[in-house]
């Protein structure tokens, strides 16, 4: 049989899955079953052609046992009620397994910002925040970036915010531009916390970074930076990276430049000088140590996961890797990290703007990284130890059913002392 794609129906078999081996309450379990409350809104838009054109968006706040909701908002043509469901419950297991103040939240709205002016993109994204206003604010609901969403977008959203609550509210967006009080590091703070996570996960798997070949999947916000610091930080060599519309291959390492500009005069990396082409698909299977997915989800399904040639593979994209394809990368020994735990990055940094917008204090980008770093090397090996713990009573899990088991345990028993259950 096919495997069931729906993001909503993975996440939900994920929760189960893990639900059941940590013996989860049934009452905990039907509520973290859904959403606690899923908003739909249309929004008008006046486009530069004097025509008013309908967006349809949505905000999916999952759970708030555990404080206020948190999570992106994302801006694409296939957006989907489910997928931002899915979206939703991973941001509250991610909040939950960095151990942040948080629950879980995700937006989306339909649309082609490739296809917009920078006057209409503005426009859309005052109109979602008019209409999800009541329900957002620094301790209900913070919204960030995610695909296709910028600094710019937050700090737009942040003004209408502001305008309706007559107030500045600095702290109801986070990765906003400096200028508004945006953090120090946030900007490539989930690349940098996938890096910490690639660093201990090198160390346990014997891989020597320094000479480590890496393929990147996606060229946005996560991807680019992953390719630079990995890089930077360990001198890895990218052999392979991709956008929507392709992949390059230069064995002897990708090189930013020649990157940047075939990305400006081709619009894709496709046009890169003296690479070889390939199809996005052809750069997951590739000859690498490590494989980060750093765009979208099920990128990695039943019917590629035999093919996957890396011995380690980072979800720095939220959901790249499907239930089947989870459980034969397992079988064939491919360490693979879940998505909340590896791209976590994104939403502590969220966390430190959060904080330095309520104190009014600010902290260096070297104060930033140190923090990051000691919470998400924490969530590692907490994640490390529940599966080991779990093996020697004899159950074999994936490090995604252990980081559940964490991330589900804490919500759980937040529910539990508030009376909900
Ligand atoms: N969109 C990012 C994520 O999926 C960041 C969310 C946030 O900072 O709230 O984790």
């Amino acid at each position: 049989m096919a495997e069931d794609l729906n993001p909503f129906k993975i996440a939900q078999q994920q929760l189960d899955e893990a639900a059941e081996v940590m013996n989860l309450d049934k009452q905990a379990h039907a509520i973290l079953r859904e959403p606690m409350r899923t908003l739909v809104i249309n929004i008008p838009v006046r486009m530069d052609s004097g025509e008013t054109k309908v967006f349809t968006g949505f905000r999916v706040q999952y759970n708030d046992a555990r404080g206020p909701v948190k999570g992106g908002i994302r801006f694409h043509p296939q957006e989907s009620l489910d997928t931002v469901k899915a979206l939703a419950a991973w941001m509250t297991w991610k909040t939950s397994l960095a151990n942040i103040p948080y629950g879980g939240a995700k937006g989306g709205i339909i649309c082609d910002t490739k296809s917009m002016s920078e006057r209409e993109i503005e426009a859309l994204s005052r109109g979602y925040i008019r209409a999800i206003g009541t329900f957002i604010g620094p301790q209900v609901d913070i919204p960030a970036p995610d695909v296709y969403t910028t600094p710019q977008i937050m700090a737009w959203m942040m003004d209408e915010y502001s305008n309706i609550v007559r107030h500045n509210a600095f702290g109801t967006i986070t990765g906003k531009p400096l200028e508004v009080w945006g953090s120090e590091g946030r900007n490539d703070s989930t690349a940098m916390g996938g890096m910490y996570v690639m660093r201990e996960a090198a160390k346990g798997l014997g891989i020597d970074l320094r000479n480590a070949k890496i393929a990147v999947q996606g060229f946005g916000n996560a991807g680019m930076f992953a390719y630079t610091l990995s890089k930077k930080l360990f001198g890895s060599k990218v052999v392979a990276i991709s956008d929507s519309k392709g992949a390059v291959y230069d064995a002897n390492g990708l090189d930013l430049a020649k990157l940047e500009k075939a990305k400006k005069e081709s619009g894709s990396v496709q046009g890169y000088e003296g690479g070889t082409e390939m199809t996005n698909e052809q750069l997951l299977e590739s000859d690498v140590d490590i494989l980060i997915p750093a765009a979208i989800e099920n990128q990695i399904t039943g019917s590629n996961a035999d093919k996957i040639k890396a011995k380690l593979v980072l979800e720095l994209a939220n959901g790249p890797v499907t239930p089947d394809a989870d459980a034969i990368l397992h079988e064939k020994g491919v360490l693979d990290l879940p998505d909340f735990l590896v791209n976590s990055g994104g939403v502590i940094g969220s966390y430190f703007e959060w904080v330095q917008n309520i104190g009014g204090y600010y902290w260096s980008a070297d104060e930033v990284y140190q923090k990051l770093d000691k919470i998400i090397t924490k969530s590692f090996a907490d994640t490390m130890a529940v599966k080991k713990e779990y093996e020697a009573k004899g159950s074999k899990i994936t490090p995604r059913t252990a980081a559940y088991i964490i991330a589900i345990g804490r919500v759980a028993s937040a529910m539990k002392v508030r009376g909900w259950y």
